[in-house]
C-alpha cells in the first residue's frame, strides 16, 4: 500500500514485558503493541475488545513518539523484541516506530492476517503471515496475500501460523502450505472459548484446548506431515483469557 498514510498509531494496549505465547517466538520475552481496529471479524477471535468499533472510546491515537516512550519504559530501555498485532496491525503507520528502534537494538515482529500489504514488512525482523481458516468465517484473498509476501521482499524471518479447529481448516492448513512450500508453518489448536468482547478474564476450556491439540498432533503424525510445528498458546495455558499478559 502506497500513498499518505496517517502518522497516528491505534493503540488498544501497550504491555509487557512478558513472553510471546505463540508461533515461531514462543516464550521470548516482549512488549506488546496491541492496535484497534481490524478490517476481518472473526467469529472466534479473542481479541474484539482491539477489534470491535465499539471500542473506538478505549483505543488512542499516538504518535510515534509516544509508544516508543512507552515500549522504553516497559522494557526499561533494554532492547528486545517488540511484539505488533491487534486487531490487523498492518493498518497502522508502524514504519517510523521500526526504523527508530532498530536504531537502539530493539526488533519487531508484527503477525497480520495477511489482507493488507505494506512497504515497511520489507523493514521488520519477523513476519507472521497468518490466514484465517475457514471456522472464521473469513475468506482468504490470496492476491493481497501475496501482495503482502512481495512487500517484505524475503527480508524478515517470515513464517506462516494457522489456527485449526476442526478437519476444514486442517485441510485449508495443508493447502496453504502447499501454497509456500518456502514458509516454515505453526498449527495452533483453536481456544472455542474465547473472551467476550469486554471481559478482561472469562472461564475458558482448557480440557477442550488439550483435546484439539492431541487431535492436531495426532492428524499431523498420521499424514506424516514433518515440515509443520504444533504449538499451543502458551499464555492461555499460564494465563487462560486473561488480557494484558
Ligand atoms: S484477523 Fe485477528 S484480530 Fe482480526 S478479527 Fe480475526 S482473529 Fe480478530
Amino acid at each position: 500500500m502506497t500513498g499518505a498514510q496517517p502518522t497516528e498509531i491505534r493503540v488498544s494496549e501497550i504491555f509487557g514485558p512478558t513472553i510471546q505465547g505463540e508461533g515461531v517466538l514462543i516464550g521470548l520475552p516482549t512488549v506488546f503493541v496491541r492496535t484497534g481496529g481490524c478490517d476481518y471479524r472473526c467469529s472466534w477471535c479473542d481479541s474484539l475488545h482491539a477489534v470491535e468499533s465499539r471500542f473506538r472510546d478505549e483505543w488512542r491515537a499516538m504518535s510515534t513518539e509516544e509508544v516508543w516512550r512507552e515500549v522504553t519504559r516497559l522494557s526499561g530501555g533494554k532492547p528486545l523484541m517488540v511484539s505488533l498485532s491487534g486487531g490487523n496491525p498492518a493498518i497502522q503507520p508502524f514504519g517510523e516506530l521500526i526504523g527508530c528502534g532498530h536504531g537502539q537494538g530493539y526488533r519487531f515482529a508484527l503477525e497480520t492476517q495477511g489482507s493488507v500489504a505494506r512497504d515497511w514488512f520489507a523493514d521488520l525482523d519477523v513476519l507472521v503471515l497468518s490466514p484465517k481458516p475457514p471456522s472464521s468465517g473469513m475468506e482468504t484473498d490470496w492476491e493481497a496475500f501475496d501482495a503482502c509476501l512481495r512487500a517484505s521482499e524475503g527480508k524478515p524471518q517470515t513464517v506462516l501460523k494457522i489456527v485449526v479447529f476442526d478437519e476444514a481448516d486442517y485441510d485449508y492448513a495443508r493447502s496453504a502450505a502447499a501454497r509456500y512450500p518456502h514458509l516454515p508453518v505453526y498449527l495452533q489448536p483453536g481456544n472455542h472459548t474465547p473472551p467476550p468482547a469486554d471481559a478482561h478474564d472469562a472461564p475458558i476450556d482448557i480440557d477442550g484446548i488439550m483435546a484439539r491439540m492431541r487431535w492436531l498432533v495426532d492428524r499431523v503424525a498420521e499424514d506424516r506431515w514433518f515440515e509443520a510445528r504444533v504449538l499451543p498458546q502458551l499464555h492461555v495455558l499460564i494465563w487462560g483469557n486473561r488480557r494484558g499478559v
